[in-house]
């Protein structure tokens, strides 16, 4: 298949190598002109537990490409989702499907900007990637992918996705009740992120602050009940075992949006912290810890960028 990834950023990349190995051809949609010219030049590498591989690909911003493509993998972050797929609409055929395992809420609504909801694949990744500079990326595990159609049927459509990547050495399971995954995963990723990102914290140094502990479950059980109250039947108690196993086992880790801020770059705030703030506010259940974090978080967010 022709296929378009629209980010070549860690995540992006790890696909984007795993994908052409197993023979698709893969176009790498990029904006920053660090990652370009790296893979442009050097091509990409991907460090993982079996070793480093090389993959040269043509990667440039979507004006470099012409032809419809049969798929598009959206690996930006949620703030970029709906202008990156926007800037794509010339590669969009009327079959064209578009898959996003992005972390957070409203990648769809964003995609479905540009492609009909029946098209777009949705769902959920563990797998682990970050840049270590432009044009290297690491992968210090594995993980899975749960994926399920936007507009809730079973297609064909989503047995080949699912099989293309399961044979590109990403584990993919079809999950009809894909949304658990999905909002297990905000859940953690609003209270860790969160954190982090506004107190420097690493995972461990959360782990020993009993204050941070406290912080993190807090916004964990406020998301929870706000699933619950959307009717999304999450495992409370896998969520909270999935914070203590982190606590225990990548304690040096920086979550996304510490290292996203650290860096100067925007923060994935209205689509994970803010998310679960506004639909909080949509359900009538409350959450105040969280709506606070996502206002310090959109504090320190435009002091970021604009410092
Ligand atoms: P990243 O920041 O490494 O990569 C995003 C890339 O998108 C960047 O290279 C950026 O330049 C590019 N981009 C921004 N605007 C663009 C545009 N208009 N057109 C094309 N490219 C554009 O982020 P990541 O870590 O790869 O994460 C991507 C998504 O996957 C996020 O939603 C993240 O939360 C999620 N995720 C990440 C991991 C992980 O371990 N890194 C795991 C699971 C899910």
């Amino acid at each position: 298949m022709r296929i378009a990834i629209i980010g070549a950023g860690a995540m992006g990349t790890l696909f984007a190598g795993r994908l052409a190995d197993s023979g698709q051809e893969i176009l790498l949609v990029e904006v920053s002109l660090a990652q370009i010219d790296a893979i442009g030049k050097h091509g990409l590498r991907i460090s993982d537990e079996a070793g480093e591989t090389r993959h040269i690909l043509p990667i440039g911003t979507a004006d470099r490409y012409v032809g419809v493509v049969d798929g598009l993998v959206v690996f930006t972050k949620g703030m970029h989702t709906r202008a990156a797929v926007e800037a794509c609409r010339h590669l969009i055929g009327t079959e064209t499907w578009a898959l996003t395992v992005q972390n957070g809420l409203g990648n769809v609504e964003a995609i479905e900007a540009s492609i009909g909801r029946d098209r777009i694949i949705m769902g959920m990744t563990n797998w682990p990637a970050s840049l270590v500079e432009p044009g290297h990326v690491q992968v210090p595990g594995t993980g899975e992918i749960r994926i399920w159609s936007a507009a809730g049927m079973h297609s064909q459509r989503l047995d080949t996705i699912s099989e293309m990547l399961s044979q590109a050495g990403l584990r993919c399971v079809l999950d009809p009740r894909v949304e658990i995954s999905i909002w297990e995963k905000l859940a953690f990723n609003a209270a860790m992120n969160s954190l982090a990102a506004v107190t420097n914290l690493t995972v461990g140094q959360m782990a020993d602050r009993p204050e941070a502990r406290a912080l993190v479950f807090a916004i964990l059980e406020e998301a929870l009940l706000v699933a619950k109250a959307r009717g999304i039947d999450v495992d409370a108690e896998r969520t909270r075992r999935s914070v203590e196993f982190a606590f225990t086992h990548h304690r040096p880790h920086k979550p996304s949006m510490l290292q996203d801020r650290l860096a100067g770059r925007a923060m994935e705030i209205d689509t994970i912290t803010g998310a679960v703030a506004a639909q909080a506010s949509y359900c009538g259940v409350a959450a105040p810890v969280t709506a606070t974090f996502a206002r310090l978080l959109t504090l320190l967010d435009g002091d970021t960028r604009h410092s």
